[in-house]
């Protein structure tokens, strides 16, 4: 791979990345999905067999890409309330977790929970069709959630005569909706620019240029191809307050053999624990130290990020379901108030005059949810409101009836973000980021 500033040095060092695309209807999102995946050779053979032996049958000539990403729509319209599909691929030097996601434009709410967890979020355009409202949408989505990069795929070169100009003004017009964002948007180092807030590339999704490799018919494009750049973008890698691990389960044996063990079954989702190290349990307060980490395969030294374990503490001390047990460093604020931004996902509209669950890691509580504004959803300037209709962003505040153990999303990710949960039909409702924990 050629040097350059997107290259990094050891591949084995780059690891997952995970990438939420975005795009309007017919942008060729699906196409280009399937191009990743074909010319990467990341696609199955009994996949590939498949897609030609349809492609035939529709009538294509050639296997039809967009095919590659339709077959997983039916699963998608089979009434699942979030309605993203996560694909895996991987190449020589990486492995991607791709959240695909459909580019209604009711489809916010689709938007924000594919790219609650990304790296990277990909926003398709038409070269013809340029900036639409639906990429404002996508834009500020992606800047609000604090997906560390942003790359404009600009589909469709072939049928702008592939004109340089008409690329940088897609690209242009772009970086000034992020600019004019009322949240900043992260920033980027890109192959021309020294920093900006995103990476640009021209694409012709179905024929393949600049996807995954360089296009001739566009010798003016300095940049390298939309996947060489996936491969080297750093993981972010999302500030750590220190280690977060919710309890999700007390495991107390009854039998006269495992008498006195007491455990705590879960994952860290922030952090380390290490066997030694001196631990809080929120909301309590109660202090202990890890005295071991036990897992289906033997005793680990440490409970490492997403690793399910059950830890053992020097210390019986009274701990349930849903408490947190938190590391050395800041810790999380136990709190019955706190004010987050939420995506409103049901077509029915919050109301105040109703209790909603509050889903928090493994914690589930109780509480009411007071509108202060509603954010405009591609500037993200706020405006009074008292109600969130489907798809609105707004700002909230939550008061709950017993307390919340949460982070500032803005300072952890994963503990600073919760959904709500209707208390009737169980249905998750929404979608938000703790703003502030006052
Ligand atoms: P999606 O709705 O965004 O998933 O769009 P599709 O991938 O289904 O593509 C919509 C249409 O645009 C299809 O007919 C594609 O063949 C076509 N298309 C996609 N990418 C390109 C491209 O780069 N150039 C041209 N000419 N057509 C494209």
């Amino acid at each position: 791979m050629p040097a350059g500033p997107h290259t990094a040095t050891d591949p084995q060092t780059r690891g997952l990345l995970r990438v939420v695309t975005a795009g309007s209807v017919d942008d060729g999102k699906s196409t280009l999905v399937g191009r990743l995946l074909y010319d990467s050779r990341a696609v199955m053979v009994d996949q590939m067999s498949a897609l030609e032996e349809a492609s035939e049958r529709l009538g294509y000539d050639g296997a039809e890409l967009a095919l590659l990403t339709d077959g997983l729509r039916s699963e998608r319209e089979q009434g699942i309330t979030i309605d993203v599909a996560y694909r895996y691929f991987a190449t020589a030097h990486r492995s991607f977790v791709l959240a695909d996601t459909p580019g209604h434009v009711q489809y916010t709410r689709n938007m924000v929970t594919g790219a609650s967890t990304a790296d990277v979020a990909v926003v398709l355009v038409d070269a013809r069709a340029g900036v639409l409202e639906q990429t404002r949408r996508h834009l500020a989505v992606a800047a609000l959630l604090r997906v560390g990069q942003i790359v404009l795929a600009v589909n469709k070169m072939d049928l702008v005569d592939f004109a340089e100009e008409r690329f940088d003004e897609v690209a242009e017009t772009a970086a000034e909706v992020l600019a004019a964002l009322a949240v900043p948007p992260p920033s980027i180092c890109d192959t021309r620019h020294e920093s900006s807030h995103l990476v640009a590339v021209p694409v012709v999704a179905t024929a393949g240029d600049n996807v995954v490799t360089r296009s001739e018919r566009m010798p003016w494009y300095a940049g390298v191809p939309l996947l060489e750049l996936l491969e080297s973008l750093p993981a972010s890698q999302p500030a750590t307050p220190g280690a977060r691990f919710p309890v999700q389960l007390v495991i107390r044996p009854r039998t006269a053999e495992f008498r006195d063990f007491r455990g705590y079954a879960g994952r860290a989702v922030s952090g380390t624990l290490h066997v030694g190290d001196p631990v809080t349990v929120l909301p309590s307060g109660r202090t202990s130290s890890v005295t071991s980490v036990e897992t289906a395969d033997g005793p680990l030294t440490e409970a490492g990020l997403d690793r399910s374990v059950v830890l053992r503490l020097a210390d019986d001390l009274d701990i349930s379901r849903g408490d947190l047990i938190v590391g050395a460093g800041a810790e999380p604020a136990v709190t019955r108030t706190a004010t987050a931004t939420l995506c409103w996902l049901a077509e029915e509209p919050l109301s105040a005059d109703r209790s909603y669950r509050v889903r928090h890691g493994t914690r589930d509580v109780r509480g009411t949810v007071a509108v202060r504004d509603r954010l405009d959803v591609s500037t993200l300037q706020s405006s009074p409101a008292d109600e969130l209709g489907l798809n609105d962003l707004g700002r909230v505040t939550l008061t709950t009836t017993e307390p919340l153990v949460i982070d500032r999303y803005a300072d952890s990710p994963r503990t600073g973000s919760l959904v709500l949960v209707d208390e009737l039909t169980g249905a998750t409702v929404a979608a938000g980021m703790v703003e502030s924990t006052s």
